[in-house]
């Protein structure tokens, strides 16, 4: 793009209308390599592996990217007049071409439109390298070498990986309304999913994170019981009520050791607390601090350690005492009618002091999820109890993570980046529940 600038001595902004906005580039890849080629003076095979080698791996094209204001290059082709997308990805650490470390560029944004001032500042900062530019021609070439070729092949099945996992993903465990994936864990678990070999790992920067993962399988049946919960209540629905059967010791469902375990180690740790804890209100700036005097303790200041109770209960439905009471109607309302549902599915069956219609529907009452039990022959029972003790623990990892961060003064909206994530996906035959688990 810069080179076609200064080329034809035209501005990025009209060069950009040129080639963008009166579509000269089509909107296919292959149309559009081949025209950029043709405008570059180049091979198309070398615009399409080396100049815009993303076309063919679309996530990494959205993703992977540095920050707006750093160009990364490579030393070596910027003195040939090239820069590539593959020097923009920040999983990437080495030139594919040359071997070489990149290096950063730090430019000043006018606040213009970005894709413009960066196109002007590659073209500065390749003009200051380059004695020949704008250069073409074979004393300023770079060839498309076989290290360059293998790792475009690798992020090509990466990313259909990623696009097919997410294809299939029936469900995803989303602690405190977060989806914690960043581009870090995802670069981290392609990398366990599709690994690139010993030749190509040098490349990459070992700094980020590697995942593995562990999981379990289910059969046909299961994914029909699944199936069958389309459209009344979904997977994410059936499994959130069997969820909220926590409260109840009757309700048969598995989890119950496993919640007491996580409450209790929680409760252990705030065991000494005395509740002496201030929030010191500084905006961004806010910690939680430990006070020794008391009477600096308001009393509508919530400690930490309760915080993080108050979550686990909402999650796994011990009754909230936070609750208001009109938030509490609104929920028996919810839980009444979603039993009928869940007992249309065979999923629970009404206790026998439950007052039912004539129909055998539960009438309202104001903790409908007393007269609900748990069918524990139903083929999905296996699956909500593995899902609910993996998350039970995701959760205290979790939880126990921010304590450990708000102890040490950190920020309480600082969010900790559990070790673990949890999600269910299509299977050829059945569903698998998947544990990933960050190694490092
Ligand atoms: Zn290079
Ligand atoms: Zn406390």
């Amino acid at each position: 793009m810069a080179r076609f600038c200064e080329i034809n001595g035209i501005s990025a902004k009209r060069a950009a209308d040129f080639l963008y906005k009166k579509r000269a580039i089509a909107r296919r890849s292959e149309d559009g390599v081949i025209q950029i080629a043709a405008v570059l003076n180049e091979d198309p095979h070398l615009v399409d592996t080396s100049l815009r080698p993303l076309t063919n791996a679309p996530l990494f094209d959205v993703r992977f990217r540095g920050a707006d204001n750093t160009i990364r290059f490579c030393p070596v082709c910027a003195r040939s007049g090239y820069q590539s997308n593959f020097h923009l990805l920040t999983c990437l650490n080495r030139c594919p071409f040359h071997g070489c470390e990149l290096e950063k560029h730090t430019i000043v944004l006018g606040g213009g439109v970005k894709f413009i001032e960066r196109t002007v500042a590659v073209g500065n900062l390749v003009r200051e390298r380059c004695d020949g530019w704008p250069a073409f021609g074979k004393d300023y070439s770079i060839a498309v070498t076989d290290d360059a070729t293998k790792i475009l092949d690798w992020l090509v099945s990466a990313s259909r990986a990623a696009t097919e996992l997410r294809r299939r993903q029936v469900w995803k465990s989303v602690i405190a309304g977060e989806d914690v994936d960043d581009d870090r864990d995802l670069f981290g678990k392609l990398r366990r999913m599709v690994p690139p070999g010993k030749r190509l790992e040098p490349f990459f920067l070992d700094r980020w994170d590697l995942w593995d993962f562990e999981r379990c399988d289910f059969g046909i049946d299961v994914k029909d019981s699944i199936d069958a919960l389309y459209p009344s209540i979904g997977f994410a629905g059936a499994y959130a009520f069997f969820k909220h059967l926590g409260d109840y010791k009757a309700s048969g469902v598995g989890f119950l050791p496993n919640l007491k375990r996580a409450r209790d180690e929680l409760i252990g740790r705030h065991g000494s607390c005395g509740c002496h804890w201030a929030f010191v209100d500084r905006g961004w700036n806010s910690v939680w601090r430990r006070v020794s005097d008391p009477e600096l303790v308001r009393k509508t200041e919530m400690c930490p350690f309760a915080f993080a109770l108050s979550e686990i209960d909402e999650e796994w439905g011990v009754a909230s005492s936070f609750r208001s009471r009109r938030r509490l109607l609104q929920d028996e309302i919810l839980m009444t009618r979603l039993s009928r549902v869940m007992r249309d599915n065979d999923l629970i069956r009404y206790t026998r002091d439950a007052e039912l219609s004539p129909e055998g529907d539960l009438y309202f009452s104001p903790s409908p999820l007393s007269f609900c039990e748990w069918n524990s022959e139903s083929p999905l029972s296996r699956l909500f109890n593995i899902a609910a003790q993996w998350e039970i623990e995701l959760m205290s990892d979790a939880l126990n993570g921010w304590l450990d961060e708000i102890e040490r003064g950190e920020h309480p909206a600082e969010r900790y980046r559990p070790q673990k994530s949890i999600e269910l996906i299509e299977a050829d035959r059945g569903v698998s529940l998947i544990r990933w688990m960050r190694t490092i």
